[in-house]
């Protein structure tokens, strides 16, 4: 995923006694569940369970920390219309009173089967509860957000025969093999598997819908399914296919086996849908906006997403950080390795992108830049070190865009991108260009091949494959990174690779790209602020202000509303202006703001012009356009 306390860990405990009482666990008989989707238009998902039980007190949970959210799920608010019932009659349910996500309740004597409703009711935005995850059109469903479990069960041990109901007329596609045999006219009826692999499994349904086969004659089966709010959406061109067949291949090369029995790439376009990914063994929930494909700007801004979520399969669902692989979805989860488990992930999806052909080199070089300067310019890392991004986790992927230069946000990601470039350029380097990280991924990732499996690994692990790579102090590498105060982020891979990081006038692509499609500006590198363009709901609002920037210096806060500029109304073309004017004119930039009801002009004294970053080839071999070249043979046109 792109965006996980120990304080329930008592209470699971006591519960799992009592669940081991009453669920008929020996004959390990599957729990039936139907789900019907006929109401995802109006934003309701229908479940109903069959547990096989006996007499006694049974605890059933609703599966709270999910994997590749690396935080607890908040989606049980809207798990509603809850019933338990025994042979036609109610049975009572109590939820426990820490443990707000467990139920208890007794069944009653006789009773062999518990049937178990739930209507879960989505969200239409984002906010603190849950996401949406479906539109008019498009409906995600990602089972863990109907189902319930045995407490205390381990989720590889509970199974679950699955099966469906979507709207009239609606495809769908889904990792689960269909069984063929459909209870009802309308049902389709999945494999019986277990619970760890039907959350893993999400399925993706809409009216309009396009598969594309990006492996056409090869054994693996590998798919794009796309579902969007409309028929336009869904259609990718020749050459962006190709880019997929591409992706498919470099990845499977640098890896040299997979732990999938097909891969399906699910595609969700819906502006009524939050831009997110999340990952699993043998397919991946990807979510962008409806004009994806056809919108140059937010293809740029996205495209890595579906390299990145692919990549996971091989990094994050086989080979997880042991503190993330947990027997259940109770069990709370650990964030330290995260920069190994998204950082790495993060900075091949970067490559990926760029091997596959979505990204010329010089559109990677501006993504890096872009990347680069926000890092090394936000002082956030003075108090806070990588590492404790990631321990923060679950609190970091929910925090506001304001004040997040000084409190930082999920780090984890992009500066591992630069860390990862710095390992990979030492590799090289030390081994005198015969090995480089891919070497590693191989040897890491490589290995079982054709399981569907996870394998917990800890630093230790890391370290000690890396050194049969390429001998090196990789425990003090990792150890000075992940706990740097800075000054400044980690740019010895840019320099290694041939490049280094400068800034002038002309306008960053990526972060023109961003802005675009953001509907934001960005003067983080000149004044020190970022501001929601005119139009649209947040108008005109500060996003965030670097702490001392020419802006903070000023006064300017994040959430002051941008008002004039040298006292005509703003714009982003006069903002621009006025940055080129003061450069000049040497006089102060007049910023008229609203913070809540009261105005008042800021003098920000800011003369060096409009400032955007870039990569600057520094002299020596050019070691990046080594690293993101087409590694795999091209697939044909
Ligand atoms: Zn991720």
């Amino acid at each position: 995923m792109r965006l996980a306390a120990a304080r329930t860990g008592i209470v699971c405990g006591i519960i799992f006694v009592s669940c081991g009482i009453a669920v008929r666990g020996q004959d390990n008989a599957p729990v039936k569940l139907e789900v019907d989707l006929r109401d995802a238009a109006k934003r309701v998902y229908h479940s109903k369970m069959e547990f096989p039980v006996k007499a006694g007190p049974l605890t059933l949970v609703y599966p709270k920390w999910i994997p590749g959210e690396h935080s607890p799920t908040s989606a049980i608010v809207d798990a509603t219309g809850l019933h338990f019932r025994g042979s036609g009659k109610e049975i009572a349910w109590r939820r426990d009173d820490v443990d707000v996500y467990a139920f208890h309740c007794e069944v009653p004597g006789g009773v062999t089967v518990l049937e178990v409703t739930l209507d879960y009711l989505l969200p239409v935005e984002s906010g603190t509860a849950g996401v949406p995850s479906a539109s008019a059109r498009v409906a995600v469903l990602p089972w863990n957000l109907v189902v319930l479990y045995p407490d205390g069960a381990r989720a590889d041990d509970v199974k679950f025969a699955p099966s469906i109901r979507v709207p009239e007329g609606w495809k769908f596609a889904t990792a689960l093999q269909l069984t063929g045999n459909n209870r009802a006219e309308g049902v389709a009826e999945f494999e019986t598997v277990s619970l760890t692999t039907l959350v893993d499994s999400p399925l993706l349904a809409g009216a309009f819908f396009k598969t594309y086969d990006l492996a056409p004659g090869q054994k693996t089966e590998h798919r794009l399914n796309i579902a969007a709010d409309s028929s336009a959406a869904t259609a990718i061109s020749n050459e962006e296919l190709q880019h997929m067949r591409q992706l498919v291949s470099e990845t499977e090369a640098l890896f040299g086996t997979h732990h999938y029995r097909h891969y399906d790439f699910l595609l969700a376009l819906s502006d009524h849908l939050q831009p997110n990914g999340l990952e699993h063994h043998e397919s991946s929930d990807n979510r962008g906006p409806e004009r994806m494909w056809l919108d140059p700007d937010t293809l740029e801004t996205l495209v890595d997403l579906l390299p990145h979520e692919y990549f996971h399969s091989w990094n994050g669902k086989y080979r997880r950080p042991a503190g993330l692989a947990t027997r259940n979805y109770q069990e709370p989860m650990k964030g330290d390795l995260l920069w190994v488990y998204e950082g790495l992930t993060q900075y091949y999806g970067v490559m990926l992108a760029a091997r596959s052909g979505f990204w010329s080199p010089a559109q990677l070089r501006e993504t890096l830049a872009a990347t680069a300067a926000y890092l090394n310019d936000r002082p956030g890392r003075t108090w806070r070190d990588l590492e404790d991004t990631a321990i923060s986790t679950q609190l970091l992927y929910g925090a506001r865009s304001g004040g997040s230069s000084w409190r930082r946000s999920v780090d984890y990601y992009d500066e591992s991108t630069l860390i990862w470039l710095e390992v990979d350029t030492i590799i090289r380097k030390e081994s005198k260009a015969q090995k480089s990280l891919d070497d590693f991924c191989k040897k890491f990732h490589g290995t079982d091949a054709g399981l569907i499996k996870v394998a917990p690994y800890t630093l230790d692990d890391v370290v000690a494959t890396m050194n049969t790579v390429a001998p090196y102090d990789w425990n003090k590498f990792f150890e000075d990174r992940i706990h740097s105060h800075g000054p400044g982020a980690p740019l010895g891979g840019i320099t290694n690779s041939g490049w280094k990081l400068t800034f002038n006038e002309a306008m960053n692509e990526h972060q023109r790209a961003e802005e675009d499609s953001d509907h934001m500006v960005d003067v983080s590198f000149s004044l020190g602020f970022t501001v929601h363009a005119p139009g649209g709901d947040e108008a005109n609002s500060v996003i965030d202000v670097i702490p001392g920037s020419a802006a903070a210096n000023a006064g300017i806060a994040p959430g002051m509303h941008l008002v004039a500029v040298n006292g005509r109304r703003w714009s982003p073309d006069i903002l621009h202006a006025a940055i080129h004017t003061a450069k000049t004119s040497k006089e102060p930039i007049e910023l008229l703001l609203e913070n809540d009801d009261y105005y008042r002009v800021h003098s920000v004294e800011c003369y060096g012009g409009e400032r955007y970053p870039h990569l600057t080839a520094a002299g020596g071999a050019d070691v990046l356009s080594e690293i993101a070249k087409r590694h795999a043979a091209q697939v044909a046109k």
